[in-house]
């Protein structure tokens, strides 16, 4: 009992500035004593090691307090605030971080990576890193080697690494088979012809053409026989519907840029909604966190799931987060390294994470800042200066 009595005084008197207080220790105690006869010497035993205690230094009672419970000094830094649960969530957790290769990460893509990582902890699921690069002119050979390595650096390995260029075939497959149900059509004319069109509620060339006619005209597209803009495949939607950015959306397209990673072998691409569409449900997506920026973009892929009569994964909109005064766009940051502004991908003055890193900030301090806001909905702005003093200050009890 003298030990235990010593024990909880110094670990009082430590936490709070070298001064025990007797009522503290005495509240720890009391529920630990069987026998209560034993109360009066308990109660004068730890007023007399309260005095002794307190005349010693606070160092002192710091290295006494080492000797007896050297677990009270690497407590961890105790987490806040509980991290809300994500809906439906059942045996196989599986989330993805989907960002094109146009850019270096930087601190934006750190609040998906870092929710994708925490709930693949949380779920005992999988996060999964996918690199969407179906757009030839948009992406850049550098960015395939420094995503995954800034990815490790923030969460540790992911579970698993597609790259989209390498799925095509995939996207192909489903195509056809869409094309054969009736659902994909290809469309000769321009994008202003379309538009003019569908104001006036009147269906675009092709629409009509029957699914073997589609199909001769998909492999005239992929047989080279169209020049770049001459002819893409449309998405069949409700041409009476109030939202104009959902109809007849473009699911390929011809380009002909070359691609970093597959050059000119490939020249129809699918564009995002289609190839997100048939990404996440091939590799088994459970739960898709992304910006509310995508709501549109989820209507356009849940009709790919219709038609293939799949079931959704969850989708999680995050609210939009404004980063005042940082510098975190993708081709903002790419230029100005190109044009010797800024020293390269890790300069102090953009926010990538690359130079979140040089700084000398714990990827662990970032995952928990971004614990700590949570898939939260709202709308929010941070500063440069707020995100750096919160970050530098967990990163100090880290
Ligand atoms: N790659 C797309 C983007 O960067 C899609 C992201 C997503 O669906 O999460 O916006």
């Amino acid at each position: 009992m003298k030990k235990r009595i010593l024990q909880l005084t110094l670990e009082n008197a430590v936490a709070f500035k070298g001064k025990a207080n007797p009522k503290a220790v005495i509240n720890k105690i009391i529920p630990t004593v069987k026998d209560k006869s034993k109360l009066r010497a308990i109660g004068k035993e730890v007023s007399d090691t309260i005095k002794k205690v307190n005349k010693l230094s606070l160092s002192k009672q710091k290295a006494q307090l080492k000797k007896i419970n050297p677990s009270f000094f690497n407590k961890k830094v105790k987490v806040k605030k509980e991290l809300i649960d994500l809906p439906n969530v059942g045996k196989n957790f599986r989330a993805r971080f989907a960002p094109s290769a146009s850019g270096p990460l930087h601190i934006g893509h750190a609040l998906v990576i870092s929710l994708n990582k925490i709930y693949a902890g949380k779920y005992k699921g999988k996060h999964i890193l996918r690199i969407e690069d179906t757009n030839p002119d948009a992406n850049f050979k550098e960015f395939y080697k420094m995503i995954p390595k800034d990815y490790a650096w923030l969460a540790g390995k992911p579970s698993e690494t597609y790259i989209q260029s390498a799925r095509i075939k995939t996207y192909y497959k489903y195509a056809e088979q869409l094309i054969k149900a009736g659902h994909l059509y290809v469309c000769e004319e321009t994008p202003e012809e379309v538009k003019a069109k569908l104001k006036k509620g009147i269906q675009p060339f092709g629409r009509r053409d029957d699914p073997k006619e589609v199909l001769r005209k998909w492999k005239r597209m992929l047989t080279g026989k169209y020049n770049p803009g001459e002819a893409v495949v449309r998405v069949k939607t409700n041409l009476k519907g109030k939202n104009p950015a959902l109809k007849e959306w473009v699911a390929f397209r011809i380009s002909g840029g070359t691609h970093p990673k597959v050059g000119n072998k490939v020249r129809v691409w699918p564009l995002m909604n289609f190839s997100v569409a048939i990404d996440d449900y091939e590799l088994k997506m459970t739960h898709v966190i992304r910006g509310k920026d995508h709501e549109d973009n989820t209507k356009k892929q849940k009709m790919i799931y219709d038609f293939l009569g799949w079931t959704y994964p969850e989708y999680i909109h995050l609210g939009r987060i404004n980063f005042k005064n940082m510098i975190i766009s993708a081709s903002d940051v790419r230029k100005g390294v190109e044009e010797g502004k800024y020293t390269g991908y890790d300069d102090e003055r953009v926010e990538t994470l690359a130079s979140i890193r040089k700084r000398g900030i714990k990827a662990k301090a970032l995952l928990k800042f971004f614990y700590e806001m949570g898939p939260t909905k709202r709308d929010k702005t941070v500063d440069k200066k707020e995100v750096y003093k919160t970050l530098d200050a967990l990163n100090r009890k880290l």
